[in-house]
């Protein structure tokens, strides 16, 4: 099969032909018809997280079943699937107390070293972690459900969304957009979205944002409050991951407010508060982190997504054929017109 090596750190990806993975009792052949680019891609691609080379990234992806190991129930040849895919192990303390999401031995194939990932014609999963594609999703789109949604999804459930609130998205890139589409699955939600780059909050407004704010051009805590007539968002979503936006989201919410903090910083993270009485103690602030998704949480999604509960028409930025992989990544590396999502195409 071919594949897109990542064999020299610096170096453009180089398409070549490897074996096809061979699949053990319980795992799932894929042939792979759409994978989806990640900015997590950019961390290995930028040498910040170590792999050991020559390494096929890739974690986004959706095709159908190829091959199946002895032992698989759910799955049998032709099948449209996806794979979500994180590992956890089963066996650690926060996996035998419904904990999975925090595993100690979490692994994303594709993404850690030493897996196989799905910038690959073909590409393997353990059988619990493929699901049944519905005819109504296209491939293209259901490799958005896998991560980008799956992680904002989970963050959602997170911040306890209740009927009418007022949801406050900090960052409109793959996490903050995916975070308003499932805030908006619950009823008479007002989603505000908040981001520096004016054709993100384009997108957002098409998408069915309330309000979006530029903080280059308004102080966003002062409209949030004065669009809650001086209360506060029930709820913050921080998806930028940066010390700024994090201490935003925190002063943007009411009284007993929840805020789910999803950005992934790399610099040092301080909270800051003029009147931490005011601001935050006598408040009763819910903070929570949210960095990944469970497993039972894909069936909903796939059904919401399926049922257009939750629309992912736009989230798919540019579509190029695998062959021009190093492209997309060069698109993705520069954030080139602000794309949501940029698929490799194996057709
Ligand atoms: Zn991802
Ligand atoms: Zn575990």
């Amino acid at each position: 099969m071919k594949a897109a090596l990542f064999k020299e750190l610096g170096k453009p990806l180089v398409i070549e032909e490897v074996p096809r993975p061979e699949v053990k009792e319980k795992e799932v052949l894929m042939k792979v018809k759409a994978s989806a680019i990640c900015v997590s891609d950019m961390y290995s691609i930028k040498g910040e997280r170590p792999l050991q080379l020559p390494h096929i990234m890739g974690h986004e992806a959706a095709g159908v079943v190829a091959e199946v190991g002895s032992n698989v129930k759910k799955f049998k040849p032709g099948d449209r699937i996806l794979g979500n895919a994180i590992i956890t192990c089963n066996e650690c303390y926060y996996c035998k107390n419904d904990l999975e999401q925090v595993c100690e031995n979490h692994r994303i194939i594709g993404t850690d070293s030493g897996t196989q990932g799905a910038f690959a014609e073909y590409y393997k999963l353990p059988e619990e972690n493929m699901y049944l594609l519905p005819d109504e999703i296209p491939f293209d789109q259901a490799t958005v459900i896998t991560s980008p949604l799956a992680s904002a999804y989970h963050g959602i459930r997170i911040a306890d969304i209740q009927k009418e609130d007022t949801v406050v998205v900090y960052g409109g890139g793959a996490i903050g957009y995916h975070g308003m589409l499932a805030a908006m699955v619950y009823e008479s939600v007002r989603v505000f979205v908040i981001d520096t780059a004016d054709e993100k909050l384009e997108l957002a407004k098409k998408a069915g944002a309330a309000e979006v704010i530029n903080p280059l051009k308004e102080d966003p805590i002062k409209i949030v409050y004065e669009l809650t007539h001086g209360k506060g968002a029930e709820v913050a979503i921080e998806a930028v991951g940066v010390n700024k936006t994090i201490n935003q989201a925190i002063l943007s919410v009411r009284k007993a407010g929840r805020v789910v903090l999803m950005g992934a910083p790399w610099e040092k993270v301080c909270l800051e508060f003029e009147n931490y009485r005011k601001d935050f103690l006598f408040k009763e602030i819910k903070i929570s982190s949210s960095i990944t998704n469970r497993k039972d949480e894909m069936p909903q999604l796939i059904e919401l997504v399926r049922t257009k509960k939750i629309d992912l028409s736009r989230s798919v930025s540019l579509r190029l054929h695998f062959e021009k992989v190093n492209e997309g990544l060069e698109i993705v590396k520069n954030n080139v017109g602000n794309p949501i999502r940029v698929i490799l195409d194996f057709n």
